[in-house]
């Protein structure tokens, strides 16, 4: 019975058969011929092989039971269906065996045209080509050498020399020089080269051809390339290839054929039009070869007016059809065009917005399906400066985008140099091969780093990521002498002190200085481009995107700041409040003295009158804020950080001591100060003396932050504004803490607040593990919870959250034991788990708690899709990512809705 159900298998699909959504099983180029046919465009007949074919002789080795019979009874219905049989010396039939994943891999897979030519089929082919024997010997030349170095792996340069010898012996550098006599000779030199290399003869059977070539394109999807490009694009790697064996026409056969691509509107800008490039008399190879130059496709008018017209109708069927922008291959032969290939075409971030907003226009889809086609990461990108390139701007190298923006600076070589420069006011771009732990502080003082090697999970790229420093990596052209604190490119040398500028979305390098110019899209968010009013159809599509996702949205986006102005700027970019105020960097700069009073101080009223001293300050921070942030929640977090951060540290301070002690000065004040420090060091201070353990260590510590909070909210609802204060008190991870905290607070707050009218909240972080995993207990204190989790990742996987990212992260994502850094994207298994084990909890024990994040993943797409699905409130991220969330928190809304059409 297993054994029937092998051989009933069906592993091979007539281009008839399947349909676009089969993307799975007969991958995106399958897919997309089989619905092209369907839809009676001019394909050549086919058929393909499932990626079930291929993962199950990727399992064994070996091709699965039933698949050759399959494949000989689709080639038997190919060779009636164009009247020519595989190998027929008059009259042979030709395929071409073309990979193709449900996701697209360009160029990381292989494909093998002219299968079916040898000796003889030879002459069959030079007749029916009209008596052109060039055009036979060349296409059969071209199998050897394409069979030979995929197949066989005889190295590609054997064949490269072999034609370069037959050019230079006709005295030319042109291909199309060597006529059929010089071909033939080439041909034989090629097969000299495959036997040499493979110990047979280049095999004659073209079933045989078939076969191996079919083994090939299976086996190239573990091909190192392919594995790297996928982890890069984060492409499962477990999905396999289909293989399609498409009868081959041909573009070269003279002045009235040639190929081309098209798209149905510019991949670049959105822009509605013919966009594309054609080639007369050349074959797809040619054109990415770059042997000659093509002409716009608008030119094919004057060529072939027919296929042009004939072309245009197809292309407006098929963006009707998959309601799309669709890129397009076709070839014409003897003036009749055919379609080889077709898809959802790649786009920039700028047209996915634009292409989006047309089709809403124009019918073809709804505003759920717009929200679904853009995404939060393109929108980033459009926030991003970039730089104003006019024609004197040509790139000199280019490298992998590893983390947008523009920066210009002058080249470094060393992290040393880095530091001593930017230290002088200069702006650097740091070049490395590749950057390691060492370059830390050199990456934290430049504008950029570039590297010429390294792909966008390199340290470079992680560690830029991390800082939301620009970054390029992998700019391979880049000759780089660290020594010699120099690098060659494109023929010049750059020296340290030269000028660069870098695009870290393109992954482009340029000499000298580009200009930079802020981005459009943060003009229309800071309020100063008003989408009315504006002919530019970015912002008008950014906009109605964006309005359509704030009216889908159940998820509120509040924003972490800690000043009016940002506070201010968050709430332009649409924040509905603070969900998290950080008090500790109120206490920096000219209050540090008052803070190191606080912790010199040895009597209470040397403490009193040091928090009595800060107190006034604290009001009047927190009175500017809730003035920012009228009428919205705003949370305040205690202060959180181990005191001695405010201090200066050990090392600097005991050598001050000794230097200042040797010249007999006066130093009782740093002996304190120094004594004091190294009392309070600790190990690991991130798990030490902090957050509620501080408040509850020093006394009157939290009381003043609660009383300036009380008092300007007071002040600022008597000025007749509307302050909804919300304290958070930070690293709990028993209810008893929170408790004590509360029962002071609630004290000074009644006191403060007498009839005002002011309501003050009182709720948690929940960050430390054991809060999570009790948080049925907390809840009991509690009137709302906000996930940290930034500490709770932290202490979930026991990584420092300082240390571990720059140290062997880039190896982890090497290895694939994440995908992402869990400090960027949720690690949903883990710590995702405690989040929701919390919430159940929370909201169990108090039905409608109040839940938030206010960790780095209240910004960050993928998060903000689990914080929806878990049924927080809100997420709170940093002034830059509102729009984002906004954005993505609407987009979780629709996405169960919207089609898979990527
Ligand atoms: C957190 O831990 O996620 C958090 C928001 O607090 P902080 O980053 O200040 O520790
Ligand atoms: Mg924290």
């Amino acid at each position: 019975m297993a054994a029937q159900e092998t051989v009933d298998h069906k592993y091979v699909y007539d281009f008839a058969e399947g349909n676009k959504d089969q993307k799975v099983l007969l991958g995106g180029k399958g897919a997309n011929l089989a619905e092209m046919t369907n839809l009676g465009l001019p394909v050549p007949p086919g058929f393909t092989i499932t990626t079930e074919a291929c993962k199950a002789y990727l399992a064994t080795g070996e091709e699965p039971a039933g698949l050759a019979d399959q494949i000989s009874a689709r080639v038997g219905a190919l060779e009636a269906a164009m009247g020519r049989k595989l190998g027929d010396p008059e009259d042979p039939l030709l395929v071409s065996v073309r990979s193709g994943a449900k996701f697209s891999m360009p160029g990381m897979m292989e494909t093998v045209l002219n299968v079916g030519l040898n000796d003889r089929s030879v002459v069959g082919l030079s007749a029916q080509a009209g008596g052109n024997d060039r055009f036979a010997w060349d296409s059969y030349r071209r199998l050897i050498q394409m069979f030979g170095k995929t197949v066989c792996d005889v190295p590609g340069e054997e064949f490269e020399h072999a034609l370069d010898d037959a050019k230079r012996a006709k005295g030319t550098t042109n291909d199309l020089d060597l006529d059929a006599d010089d071909l033939r000779g080439l041909v034989d030199a090629y097969k000299k080269i495959f036997s040499k290399h493979t110990g047979r003869e280049f095999p004659q059977d073209p079933r045989e051809q078939l076969d191996l070539a079919i083994k090939a394109v299976f086996e190239s999807w573990n091909a190192e390339r392919a594995v790297v490009y996928r982890r890069q694009e984060r492409i499962p790697a477990d999905l396999g290839t289909a293989v399609n064996v498409v009868a081959m026409v041909f573009g070269n056969l003279g002045p009235d054929s040639g190929t081309g691509v098209a798209f149905t509107r510019d991949p670049a800008s959105g822009a509605q039009g013919i966009y594309g490039d054609y080639l007369a008399n050349a074959q797809g190879e040619d054109v990415v070869a770059g042997i000659r130059n093509t002409v716009p496709l608008q030119e094919l008018e004057k060529l072939d007016k027919k296929s042009y017209d004939e072309l245009l109708d197809y292309m407006a069927r098929l963006e009707g059809h998959y309601k799309d922008l669709c890129d397009i291959e076709f070839t014409i032969e003897r003036g009749k065009l055919w379609m080889l290939q077709t898809r959802v075409g790649k786009r920039t971030a700028a047209a996915a917005f634009v292409i989006a907003g047309q089709l809403v226009d124009e019918g073809l889809i709804d505003l759920d399906e717009a929200l679904h086609r853009v995404n939060g990461a393109q929108l980033a990108q459009l926030m991003f400066p970039r730089f104003k390139l006019d024609h004197e701007f040509q790139p000199v190298a280019k490298g992998i985008g590893a983390s947008p923006g523009a920066a210009v600076g002058k080249v470094v070589f060393t992290s040393a140099r880095a530091v001593e420069l930017a230290g002088e006011g200069e702006q650097v771009i740091l070049v490395r091969r590749e950057t390691n732990p060492d370059d830390l502080n050199g990456m934290i003082a430049a504008q950029g780093i570039l590297t010429s090697r390294g792909g966008k999970t390199s340290h470079a790229a992680v560690v830029a990521r991390g800082m939301g420093k620009t970054c390029v990596s992998g700019a391979d052209e880049l000759d780089i002498d660290i020594p010699g604190r120099k690098f060659i490119v494109a023929g010049q040398t750059v020296r340290e002190g030269d000028v660069v500028s870098i695009d870290g979305t393109t992954g482009k390098v340029y000499l000298g200085e580009v200009p930079v110019m802020p981005s459009e899209v943060v003009q229309y968010f800071e309020g100063e481009l008003d989408p009315e009013q504006t002919d530019d159809p970015l912002v008008k599509a950014v906009h109605r995107i964006m309005t359509h996702a704030d009216a889908k949205r159940r998820l509120a986006v509040r924003t972490n700041a800690d000043t009016g102005p940002d506070a201010a700027r968050a709430r332009r970019f649409g924040a509905e409040g603070i969900g998290l105020c950080r008090t500790e960097h109120m206490f920096l700069g000219d209050r540090r003295e008052l803070v190191e009073k606080l912790i010199l101080a040895r009597t209470d009223d040397e403490r009193d009158s040091a928090l009595a001293a800060l107190l006034p300050l604290q009001r009047a921070d927190f009175e500017e804020i809730f003035r920012e942030m009228d009428g919205l929640p705003v949370t305040v977090r205690l202060i959180d950080p181990p005191l001695h951060e405010f201090l200066p540290p050990l090392e600097q301070l005991a050598v001050n001591v000794a230097v200042a002690q040797e010249r007999g000065e006066d130093v009782a004040k740093e002996e304190a100060l120094l004594a004091a420090v190294r009392r309070m060091h600790e190990e690991n201070p991130m798990l030490g003396l902090r957050g509620v353990r501080l408040g509850l260590v020093i006394p009157g510590l939290f009381a003043m932050q609660v009383r300036a909070i009380a008092e300007a909210a007071v002040t600022v609802t008597r000025a007749g504004a509307v302050a909804k204060p919300e304290i958070m008190v930070p690293l709990v991870g028993a209810v008893q803490e929170l408790e004590t905290v509360r029962a002071e607070a609630e004290k000074i707050i009644a006191e403060v607040v007498g009839d005002s009218g002011v309501e003050v909240l009182i709720g948690t972080m929940i960050e430390v593990p054991r809060a999570a995993l009790t948080a049925g207990q907390i809840a009991e204190a509690a009137q709302f919870f906000s996930f940290g989790t930034n500490d709770l990742t932290q202490m979930a996987w026991g990584f420092s959250r300082d240390d571990v990212e720059g140290a062997f992260f880039w190896r982890y994502l090497e290895l694939g034991i994440f995908g992402i850094s869990p400090f960027e994207s949720i690690d949903r298994d883990g710590v995702g788990r405690l989040v929701r084990i919390a919430a159940e909890e929370g909201r169990a024990a108090r039905p409608g708690l109040k839940l938030g994040v206010c960790g780095e993943h209240g910004g960050d797409p993928e998060s903000v899709h689990f914080f929806h699905e878990v049924g927080l409130d809100y997420v709170s991220c940093s002034p830059f990512r509102v729009p984002v969330a906004r954005l993505e928190a609407g987009r979780a809304v629709v996405e169960t809705t919207g089609s898979d059409s990527r």
